[in-house]
């Protein structure tokens, strides 16, 4: 169902802010609960980022909060009116971006804080006054001890990626910052799922809610090509590698379930002679700014990433999507591959599939309803794999003598060999690396670890996946499989703000 904004009789100045986006009808979303949130109610609702979830909140907030707008400059007449938290720096960034673009052209005045940044900043904006504030729950419970941020005028609460917040840890923090705002106010909650924890939170927070749901994202692009490929953990890298040489791609994102794994994989890559920027939540947000900018300016050709510091993220396209693990949550799977292919583009999603990820792959293919096809990739060539999956045995090889003749530097240039697709790049080797520098090195010192540890080796054999094969067909996991991975928490393990 969409509808015109213009149903909606929205104050003209956001009326304006809303024709210049270019937005032509509502969303499935906007057209449930904008309607609602005019009304003042307590709204659940289950909407993803993406959907257009940002004004469906902001547009009504915007709204009412217009009713007492005022244009004295005393930071007295601009008290916090609306809170919006969500549990990433990048989000909060994106969702005030949008809620200042949407009141442009009222006297309301918004601002964002989160953690990773200088406080002093942040405090000088909150002391001028603020009407809506976005925040993440940490750095917001540091202004609020500092009395930066007070919340007792408090009319709008939203929790947005709720579920999220709750992976992360952030219910004590939630708890506290709920604790400091009236309690005559409105509650919107946004998660992707209403889980038993999400609907314990509602049942304490808000006061008989409206549910918005809108269909939860569970068809991929017909645009995006999707392969999942048959490859063991050493395999993984060499398998990037030779999926980007054939496929000539310049540009891609890299998933992986752990911080750890992130920032593991993105210096191998790197290491192996590919432009790399790691975006994960241990990553400050100048960090981040610049991998993001980097990523956009060309400058950095992978993105490796966690789920968490990718979603919401604003890059329309990529070329590819590399599932370097496959995601814990089917759903992130579309999420993570809805990447590529985008506005009729053709994309490519690449999954790398090891034996233990059977009742993962199950789930997708549940999810997508597709019969998922699993293949085996063909390298271009035949060397011993620990030749090519390490760098670093190269690199000693070659090191082993300064005779570039020397059989340890043929081998070293062949075995860089699958590295060097790209155009007008110097490619990097190993030899500007020093023994004693890379064995100083503690993640150098050691063999690259899957961010995920591996079933053990009798329930792998039970979810043994035999290249090209259908794998519903073939894979039964045992119950030991299932109960492992449940035990593997989904999201990045650490709080972010
Ligand atoms: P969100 O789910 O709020 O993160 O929004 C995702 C993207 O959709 C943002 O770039 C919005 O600017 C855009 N958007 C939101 N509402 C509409 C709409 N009604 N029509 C077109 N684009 C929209």
């Amino acid at each position: 169902m969409t509808s015109s904004f213009s149903n909606l009789s929205l104050a003209e100045p956001l009326a304006r802010a809303v024709a210049e986006m270019g937005y032509e009808s509502m969303t499935p979303i906007q057209a449930q609960a904008i309607p609602v949130v005019l009304t003042g109610q307590d709204v659940m609702g289950a909407a993803q980022t993406g959907t257009g979830k940002t004004a469906a909140f902001s547009l009504p907030l915007l709204q009412r909060l217009l009713k007492h707008e005022n244009s004295s400059t005393s930071p007295a007449r601009h008290p916090v009116r609306a809170l919006v938290l969500l549990p990433t720096r990048e989000l909060a960034d994106q969702v005030a971006q949008q809620i200042a673009l949407y009141a442009k052209y009222t006297k309301l005045r918004s601002t964002v804080v989160f953690g990773g940044m200088d406080m002093k900043p942040q405090t000088l904006e909150l002391k001028k006054g603020v009407e809506v504030l976005v925040a993440t729950p940490g750095r917001l419970l540091d202004h609020i001890e500092a009395k930066n941020a007070v919340l007792n005028q408090v009319e709008y609460v939203v929790l947005d990626e709720a579920d999220r917040m709750l992976d992360i840890g952030f219910l004590p923090d939630l708890q506290r910052i709920l604790s400091y705002l009236p309690k005559q106010r409105t509650t919107l909650l946004f998660s992707a799922t209403f889980s038993p924890e999400i609907k314990r939170l509602a049942s304490s927070y808000l006061q008989n809610p409206i549910t918005i749901e809108v269909a939860r994202p569970n068809e991929t692009a017909s645009t995006v090509e999707q392969r999942f490929y048959s490859a063991g953990d050493d395999d993984k890298r060499r398998a990037i590698h030779q999926v980007l040489k054939t496929r000539g791609i310049k540009q891609a994102f890299i998933f992986v379930n752990s911080k750890l794994g992130c920032g593991r994989l993105a210096r191998s890559l790197e290491r192996e002679g590919l432009k790399t920027a790691a975006l994960h939540g241990d990553k400050s947000q100048d960090e981040r700014l610049k991998a993001l900018e980097a990523f956009k300016q060309g400058e950095v050709d992978l993105l490796v990433c966690t789920d968490v510091a990718a979603r919401g993220l604003d890059i329309k396209d990529v070329p590819a999507v590399f599932n370097f693990d496959v995601p814990f949550n089917a759903e992130d799977y579309v999420h993570r591959i809805g990447r590529t292919g985008r506005a009729g583009a053709s994309g490519l999603a690449v999954t790398l599939v090891s034996g233990s990820d059977a009742r993962l792959v199950g789930d997708i293919e549940k999810l997508i309803k597709k019969k998922i096809e699993l293949e085996a990739i063909e390298y271009d060539d035949d060397r011993p794999k620990e030749r090519i999956n390490d760098g670093r045995r190269a690199w000693r090889e070659g090191a082993d003598s300064n005779d570039p003749r020397s059989a340890g530097s043929a081998h070293r240039r062949e075995a860089r060999e699958p590295r060097e697709p790209r155009e007008g790049r110097e490619p990097r080797d190993y030899r500007g690396f020093r023994p004693a520098t890379v064995s100083r090195d503690p993640f150098f010192a050691k063999p690259y670890e899957p961010s995920v540890s591996d079933a053990a080796p009798a329930w792998e054999a039970a979810a043994k996946v035999p290249a090209r094969s259908g794998i519903s067909a073939n894979i039964k996991p045992k119950r030991k499989v299932a109960a492992l991975f449940k035990a593997v928490p989904a999201t990045e393990p650490t709080s972010q703000s």
